[in-house]
Parts: structure tokens; sequence; C-alpha cells
């Protein structure tokens, strides 16, 4: 189980995390070097000693701390209720690191709710700047917002609408330069359900036209897709398709997350910039791809 440190709660150090936690019991292991360096070049990260309160930085991600499944209910305290720890799927984390916006960016979180992204992605902008935050459900929008204000965030404007019609033209949103999408999906990466032909196809649709209507405001730089489904047809496919549009042929894709061992299916030439994780790299099924206007993308490596 993940939990990011949130710098947004208000008077959080890494030295009161500890404390914390060791005041319920935990016990902070550090690896070695080597056991660092060697973790670093495997998906599946770490290999911690037993123990169910052993607690350590991810090798990744050092902003999230792992515990250990049977640990969890051990993690039901304050720091958890004041915000200062929340918990968030290794995967999940993904798309706002590749994305990358710097303190003071404009930002739109274009299918944002419940808004563990948008959360992250003000952390990393240390609530500098504007995330404009969209979604098209209100209940799940409303669950955002409280979620936003119980993690100390203030630099969001949410807003219960359909991403798709938000237009580019819009005075607002010139000078946003970049996108978080991570549309509805079959989460398939997450659960065994599986959905119907039809209802993928539907899925696909959204996706498509999510990244292709992104691509249409005039300042969009970066744009950072994620799916946490295991199919190519939402995944490799729909950026293939969405690059092969009038819109998409102003972008390419950008190696995302260069350190990540495993990359997207070889579906077409270029799918090794994507990124994907399984349940064998300790976190769920996901997809990322990072998508970059021509002019500024960097050359994905040979
Ligand atoms: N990014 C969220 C997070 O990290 O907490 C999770 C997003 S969830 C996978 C997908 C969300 O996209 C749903 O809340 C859904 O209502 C929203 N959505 C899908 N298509 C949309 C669209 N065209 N415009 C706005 N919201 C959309």
């Amino acid at each position: 189980r993940y939990a990011r440190i949130n710098v947004l709660a208000p008077g959080l150090s890494w030295g009161h995390v500890q404390r914390q936690l060791q005041q319920s019991g935990h016990v902070f292991w550090r690896p070695s070097l080597h056991e660092k360096r060697a973790a670093a070049c495997v998906s599946a990260g770490l290999q911690p000693p037993e123990g169910n309160k052993i607690y350590y930085r991810d090798v990744h991600l050092p902003e999230l701390l792992v515990f250990k499944p049977m640990g969890q209910s051990h993690t039901d305290g304050e720091l958890f209720d004041e915000g200062g720890l929340v918990f968030q799927q290794k995967a999940s984390a993904f798309p706002a690191i590749a994305l990358a916006p710097p303190p003071g960016a404009q930002v739109i979180d274009a299918c944002a709710a419940p808004g563990s992204k948008t959360s992250q992605l003000a952390a990393m902008m240390k609530n500098e700047g504007q995330i404009f935050a969209f979604d098209r459900d209100g209940r799940r929008l409303k669950t955002m917002i409280e979620l936003l204000q119980r993690r100390h965030v203030s630099c969001v404007e949410a807003c219960e609408k359909d991403f798709l019609q938000v237009s580019p033209k819009n005075a607002k949103y010139q000078h946003v330069t970049h996108f978080l999408l991570d549309p509805s999906c079959s989460s398939s990466g997450m659960t065994a359900q599986q959905l119907t032909g039809d209802e993928v196809a539907t899925l696909t649709a959204n996706q498509q036209k999510v990244i292709r209507h992104a691509m249409r405001f005039p300042a969009c730089q970066r744009i950072a897709y994620s799916t946490c489904s295991i199919l190519d047809k939402e995944n490799e496919l729909v950026v293939q398709k969405v690059l092969s549009t009038a819109e998409g042929a102003r972008f390419q894709l950008e190696r995302a997350l260069p350190w990540w061992p495993r990359r997207g299916l070889p579906v077409f030439p270029g799918t090794e910039c994507c990124v994907r994780s399984t349940w064998e790299d300790q976190t769920i099924g996901f997809f990322l791809a990072l998508f970059v206007r021509n002019e500024t993308a960097c050359k994905p490596a040979a």
C-alpha cells in the first residue's frame, strides 16, 4: 500500500512523519545503496525484510511511502486525517510526474474526479499557478472538492462540465500549457470485470475525443494520457489513432518516465515511449503516454 507525503500539509516535515509513524509502531527500513541501485532497474522495486509494520520510501518515487498491506489499519491516524499522508497507488502517481508542471503553470485536469491526481499536481506546483479541474459527473466532482480541501489544495478551480464542451477559444484557457487526461476506462488493470466490445468502443471513442480536444488548445505543450486499463485498444491503439489525425500530427510522443523498465506494447513504432505497469510491479495495471507539441519534443531514445 502506497501513501504520498503531501507537502501542502502545514508544518509537515519528514522528521514529523517519521515520529508519528514510529509512535504508531511503524519501523522505517532504509535499504543499502546497493539494494536501491539494483531495485531501481526492475519494476518490482525493493524487497523489504519481514514484518507487517515495516515501511520504506519507494525506490522509483521517493515521495511515496510503501506499507505492507497488513499494516494498513495502523496507518489510519492523525497524519492521514490531517492530509499529511494520502493514499495513492504507485502507478496512479505516474501521469502527474511525467507531465511535470512547474510552480506557476496553467494546467487543465480534464477528467479530474475524485481528484487524486489533481491534488498531486497541486503539490508539485506548491499551490502556485492554476489548475482548471473538470469532470462531467457532479457527484464525483463534489467528492473531489471535499478531498482537495482536506489535502490543503488552493490552486484548483473545479467545474462540473464535459471537457469536450470547454471551448479552446475561451480566453480563460489561452495560457494553459499542461493537460492531464485520465478519462473513464474499462478499469481492467484493477478489476477482473469484463466489459462488452460495445462498452469498450464507447470508452475508446471518448478517450480519443478527449485527447484530440486537448490538442486544440492554443498553448497546449504537454499532454499526459493515462488509463487503468490493460487493453491495447484503450492504450497504444488510442495513441496511434490520435497521432494519425490532423490534431495529432502537431504532437509526438516523448519517452515518459525513462527510468521505468516496463514500456508500451510494441503495437506501432514508438510505443517504447509509453509506460505500462502490472500487478507484477507491485501496483495496478496502468498505461501512460506523454504527448509533446512537435517543436518542444525531445527525441525518444534509440
Ligand atoms: N483523474 C481522477 C483521479 O486521479 O482521481 C480519476 C478519473 S476517473 C478514471 C475518470 C473520470 O473522467 C470520471 O470521473 C468521469 O466522470 C470523467 N470523464 C470522462 N469523460 C469525461 C469528459 N469528456 N469530460 C469530463 N469528465 C469526463
